[in-house]
């Protein structure tokens, strides 16, 4: 069994320990050693990164009471150094630890379930059996950050089980011959492997990112130490940047300005919509004019810009409900062209589906389709080729 030094001295950065095992695993090695500072990962905390002897550690796991350190190649001698990066380990705990300050404040206040945590780049976060409303957000964070300040001792300890089950334990105790409980003194006792500051107050500011819902749990984003710090700042600098956009000067005037613009949103939207169908309704009816020029047999060709392909084909539908006999249209945007050709169904049709069927490979574009219907997209400088194409159905060759 390999001695966890981080259990009780999680900031050690150092250490010298001895090879008990190197075997080789895939194209790497899996090293075992007597005594090791690298935390495996697990309980929703990453592994540590680090070398040892020089080498980059890749992976580190546990495995049967065993650390699992893996390794590109082999160490030199019986005896390696091995170092973590203090900040990222220190980074982890502070996540880590405000997990525990988070979820026990919730439950403590709110009865508010942990379903599960993750710490994961850039935020953690806590899904919680109940979302939160403002106020409860507010009070939770207020909760955590008098935790923080009163810098209250981090304890890990080991018991029975049978001792454990007698002790007041916040969430699920998964049975194990050891029992470690995590102890933030006065607050809250937890059952947990990670790797935890010695105090509450090393766990430093502490801000909530964002939340949403994931599969019936409400899921919270939060950050500590240096990376809530780093959030504040870039809130802050957003704040600004968002009042020089809207040249108000305050935070409340600026919130003001967006909370406005996101209630005149809807309304926009809604007089957008009408005027498209406006749009719509005045090109059928042009376009049906000119197909009834050609009073024989009414036809259209016609290249539009800046419209999607739901409008043109309601468009296209339009027009052969109007009685016209074959509409060609194509819709350029950029360099792209979208085109739709349908002809009116009757007992004898001109042959366009094996036409389009032909014409979209040859002119490096996508689509097909039947007799009645086809579409698709090429490069817009097919349009000429496509009118072509077009030629003898506007004339109505070989319908009946
Ligand atoms: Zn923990």
């Amino acid at each position: 069994m390999t001695k966890r030094i981080f259990d009780d001295a999680p900031l050690q950065g150092g250490l010298l320990a001895h090879v008990q095992e190197c075997r080789p695993q895939g194209k790497e090695f899996c090293l075992i050693l007597d005594q090791t500072i690298f935390f495996p990962r697990g309980g929703g905390q990453k592994c540590d990164e680090g070398t040892i002897g020089g080498i980059p550690v890749l992976d580190v796991y546990e495995e049967e009471g065993e650390i699992c350190h893996i390794i590109p190649k082999a160490p030199e001698g019986d005896e390696v150094l091995c170092r973590i990066d203090l900040g990222t380990r220190l980074s982890h705990m502070q996540h880590h630890t405000a997990q525990h300050l988070i979820s026990a404040a919730a439950w403590q206040l709110f009865q508010n379930l942990t379903i599960i945590a993750r710490m994961e780049d850039p935020w953690g976060h806590i899904e919680f059996q109940r979302p939160m409303e403002d106020e409860e957000l507010l009070a939770l964070l207020r909760r955590v950050e008098e935790v923080v300040k009163a810098d209250l001792p981090i304890f890990c300890r080991y018991y029975t089980p049978e001792q454990a089950a007698q002790m007041d334990v916040r969430g699920k105790i998964t049975p194990h011959e050891r029992i470690r409980l995590v102890e933030v003194e006065g607050f809250d006792r937890n059952a947990c492997g990670g790797t935890h500051c010695p105090s509450t107050g090393l766990v430093g500011p502490v801000r909530f990112v964002g939340s949403k819902m994931v599969r019936g749990a409400y899921r919270l984003y939060f950050a500590a130490g240096q990376r809530a710090h780093d959030f504040a700042l870039e809130q802050d600098l957003r704040t600004l940047r968002l009042g020089k956009y809207t040249e108000e000067e305050s935070p409340e005037d600026c919130e003001k300005h967006i909370a406005d613009a996101l209630h005149r949103l809807p309304v926009l939207e809604e007089s957008v919509q009408k005027l498209r169908r406006q749009l719509l309704e005045q090109t059928a009816e042009n376009l049906f004019r000119k197909a009834s020029e050609q009073e024989a047999f009414p036809a259209v060709l016609q290249l539009l810009e800046g419209w999607d392909k739901k409008d043109g084909k309601a468009l296209c539908d339009d027009l052969i409900h109007r009685g016209v006999r074959f509409v060609a249209l194509g819709f350029a945007e950029g360099e792209s062209l979208g085109v739709i050709a349908a002809q009116k169904k009757s007992k004898k049709m001109m042959p366009l589906g094996r036409a389009l069927k032909e014409f979209f490979p040859a002119h490096e574009g996508k689509g097909g389709g039947s007799d009645a219907l086809g579409q698709g997209t090429v490069p817009l400088s097919a349009w000429d080729d496509f009118a072509a194409l077009c030629a003898p159905f506007l004339r109505g060759e070989g319908a009946e």
